[in-house]
């Protein structure tokens, strides 16, 4: 047994400023540290390193925070998770952010992140780890109009999916591009955000 492990950090920021300044912060601290620009890149970063903590953005283009961090609670629940934003929507509550804990841009203290993080990387597994279940999870971006996106469970990549085709069916079977797995979806699988953000989501 090596006297003392690393704890290892993966930081997800599209802003390349603030991401470099938390990796360089952390690995100061013996951490190894991972960086990720966005949900979806950050995925495949958290299947290959592991990390105790996950810090995150919360306004990310494509696969924004609140669904990057709704997906990495039900496949990473051992993992700790902090959000880090300047501009919480007003619209909803630190509530629907699914973190161990939250920080706004500008008005929390370094010394307070570290311990932070490092409390929830000494409290690891936080949870217990999640049962091989679904192998789909879905979302909504809104980047150009509502667009249907897909990860797959089995190797972590993301991929969009025809909206309008989900919304005629009951049960679709879908199949990841990239390993060719395949699992169901159903419209009533549909991330709560389609009903608040696309009236075309629900009939009228
Ligand atoms: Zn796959």
């Amino acid at each position: 047994m090596p006297l003392y492990s690393r704890y290892r950090l993966a930081v997800v920021d599209d802003d390349p400023t603030p991401r470099k300044i938390l990796a360089f912060l952390f690995k100061g601290q013996n951490y190894e540290v991972a960086e990720a620009e966005n949900g979806i890149q950050a995925l495949a970063v958290l299947g290959k390193s592991r990390p105790h903590v996950l810090i995150s953005d919360i306004q990310m283009p494509q696969m924004n925070g609140y669904e990057l961090l709704r997906i990495v609670r039900k496949w990473f629940p051992e993992m700790g998770v902090v959000a880090i934003s300047g501009t919480f929507d007003l619209d909803r509550s630190h509530a629907d952010v699914t973190a161990d804990a939250c920080f706004s841009k500008g008005s929390y203290t370094v010394p307070d992140l570290l311990r932070c993080v490092a409390g929830l990387a000494k409290r690891y597994p936080l949870r217990s780890p999640a049962r091989q279940g679904k192998m789909f999870l879905v979302w909504i971006s809104q980047d150009y109009g509502p667009v249907l996106w897909i990860a797959c469970r089995t190797c972590l990549q993301c991929f969009p999916f025809r909206y309008a085709a989900i919304r005629t069916a009951d049960v679709h079977i879908v199949q990841c591009p990239s390993c060719f797995a395949k699992s169901t979806v159903s419209a009533d699988e549909l991330p709560s955000e389609a009903a608040r953000t696309g009236s075309g989501a629900k009939e009228n």
